[in-house]
């Protein structure tokens, strides 16, 4: 199989996570016969030092017409003050959302797995976790607070004041909705929609087409949760889930607390998809610039997004395995990027993370 591959490495650790990914990629190629070549191309910061903004339109066009998109991360460091003083339409963030948009990525499936040798990097205790813990949030991604009407104004007081709106039309929820009863059909059969319809309109519209669309698939359970119970529920009892459905803020927030319980925000990929199939694979976490350029980074999220890469993208499942078999190996073995390190272990560096991985397959 031949694909091309667009590849945003993005800021601060983004160039080093995405490089050990595409080592991972090219051992797959070479094991399996495959050939990806690959575009790169900028966005965030990096995009706006070098054009004046943070998503090129050679970016668009590239990523537009490639077999699919991996990214690793985009954003300033933290006290940046030329960064941070930017207009919103200028900041790196502007340059992931433009792109997810550009590429029509609603639905973002972000699983959760807690891997049996990673136990001990659980914050929760024990008896907590002894059933497992594998659920998948299906996020929708091009909606919602993030890309409503927003504002700063002056208020009737005079005072400085600022809004953002959620709006959601039934088309965009029902495409969304199904996507997670379809991801939950090939897991366990679970459903749960997470919103605030005892306060939101929007959310109460959620749950009307949630309810409706419930019943084309009988086979699959479907239940409806707050969301603050449900941030609750998922430090309480998180194996009670199987498939979280849910808006984007909610999505965003609840997804980086499913991550923690499986022991770092290093280790959950996730994929984005549209339409097409295209779709743009990218680890859940930033661009950590406390610890860019250090060899310091778990690579293992974003090689993840490449397995998910190869498993919806292109079809290749058992290629998808062998690289998921071969993450859970290579820490099996006891080896542990520093976010992720125990008592007893090897740590190793970024690099070295990806080569155990790359030897594993
Ligand atoms: P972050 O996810 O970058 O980092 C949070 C913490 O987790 C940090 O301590 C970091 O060192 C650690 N961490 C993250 N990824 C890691 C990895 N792979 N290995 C080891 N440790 C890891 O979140 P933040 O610090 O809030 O944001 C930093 C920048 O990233 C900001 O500019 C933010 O806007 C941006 N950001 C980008 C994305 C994206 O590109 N998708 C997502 C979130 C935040």
């Amino acid at each position: 199989m031949q694909k091309n591959i667009a590849v945003i490495k993005g800021d601060g650790i983004g160039p080093e996570i995405v490089t050990e990914a595409m080592k991972v990629l090219d051992k797959v190629a070479e094991k399996y016969g495959h050939q990806f070549t690959y575009q790169e191309v900028l966005m965030g910061v990096c995009a706006y030092r070098a054009t004046g903004v943070p998503l090129p339109q050679e970016t668009i066009d590239i990523c537009k017409k490639s077999d699919s998109v991996l990214l690793g991360a985009v954003g300033g460091a933290v006290g940046d003050a030329e960064i941070a003083a930017l207009p919103g339409h200028l900041r790196p963030e502007a340059g992931l959302l433009g792109i997810r948009n550009e590429l029509g990525v609603y639905a973002n499936i972000r699983p959760s797995k807690l891997f049996k040798p990673l136990a001990g990097a659980c914050p929760l205790k024990e008896y907590i976790t002894e059933n497992g813990l594998d659920l998948v949030i299906v996020r929708e991604l091009i909606g919602g607070a993030y890309f409503g009407k927003r504002e700063i104004i002056t208020n009737d007081k005079g005072e400085k004041a600022a809004y953002d709106t959620i709006i959601y039309s039934v088309s965009e929820i029902e495409r969304l909705v199904r996507t997670g009863f379809e991801m939950a059909k090939k897991r366990r059969n679970k459903v749960t929609l997470v919103d605030k319809a005892n306060v939101l309109e929007s959310s109460r519209l959620w749950r009307e087409v949630s309810e409706r669309i419930a019943k084309e698939y009988p086979e699959v359970e479907f239940t409806c949760m707050l969301v603050d119970n449900c941030a609750m529920q998922l430090v309480r009892n998180p194996g009670q889930f199987d498939v979280i459905v849910t808006e984007n803020m909610f999505g965003d927030i609840l997804s980086d607390e499913a991550s923690m319980i499986t022991g770092s925000i290093g280790m959950i990929p996730s994929a984005s998809l549209g339409a097409t199939k295209c779709g743009l694979y990218e680890p859940i976490h930033g661009s950590a610039p406390d610890i860019a350029g250090q060899n310091k980074a778990n690579p293992v999220a974003t090689i993840l997004s490449a397995a998910m890469m190869l498993r919806y993208a292109f079809d290749l499942d058992t290629e998808a395995d062998a690289v998921e078999r071969a993450v859970e190996t290579v820490l099996e073995k006891g080896y542990r990027t520093v976010d992720i390190k125990d008592e007893g272990c090897t740590v190793v560096g970024c690099t070295e993370m990806g080569d155990l991985i790359c030897a594993e397959i």
